[in-house]
């Protein structure tokens, strides 16, 4: 996004903004709760689940059992997180998550969505070439490799659990959780054993 489009984007939600809260719609602290609300929602959050999950399998069951319980167990629960259901990439499948009508993400877990995520390019091309994206992405999915473009709807959020990578053993949760981006959460990217920056 260059400077120009992001302040034609800061100026129209200002507008829309101001529009809101002069019709009534909103107060200047609806706003300001949600800001504060959004400082809570990163990936880091998702990342130490998917850590967890790794280290124990009991909560790894539970996690694809009733994902939206898990991660509540954890402190990573409310709007936009009401329904989350856990997707496992295992050497057989791998997993993505898109959300073609608009930018949905899990918020509590995997934050609001990156200006990619959003782009029409990636909504519309990923369902039809999914392994096309993916690869333009960085990441190459072996042809003996299945690959699942799960749709994001209105209910129902999505978190992908990326496969642990090897070499890995002897770390604990939070060298693991350093091992987990947002993009291994959505999919377009595998966990790695070298830490994220
Ligand atoms: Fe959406």
């Amino acid at each position: 996004m260059n400077d120009q489009t992001a302040a034609d984007i800061k100026r129209r939600a200002q507008a829309v903004k101001d529009e809101l809260v002069h019709k009534g719609l909103l107060s200047e602290d609806d706003v300001q709760h949600f800001l504060h609300l959004a400082e809570d929602w990163k990936p880091e959050n998702g990342a130490r689940v998917v850590a967890r999950a790794w280290t124990d399998p009991v909560f790894r069951q539970r996690l694809l059992e009733d994902a939206t319980a898990a991660c509540a167990e954890m402190g990573y629960a409310g709007l936009q997180g009401e329904y989350i259901v856990a997707l496992e990439n295992t050497p057989d499948q791998h997993n993505v998550v898109v959300c073609t009508q608009c930018s949905c993400t899990a918020w509590p877990v995997l934050g609001l969505p990156p200006d990619w995520y959003k782009s029409p390019e990636y909504r519309a091309r990923v369902v039809r070439q999914p392994r096309r994206v993916l690869s333009e992405m960085g990441l190459q999915i072996s042809p003996d490799m299945g690959v699942r473009v799960w749709e994001t709807s209105a209910e129902t959020r999505y978190m992908v659990i990326p496969m642990r990578p090897e070499g890995t053993e002897s770390l604990g949760v939070d060298e693991l959780s350093a091992l987990v981006t947002r993009e291994a959460l959505i999919g377009v990217a595998l966990a790695t054993a070298v830490a994220r920056s």
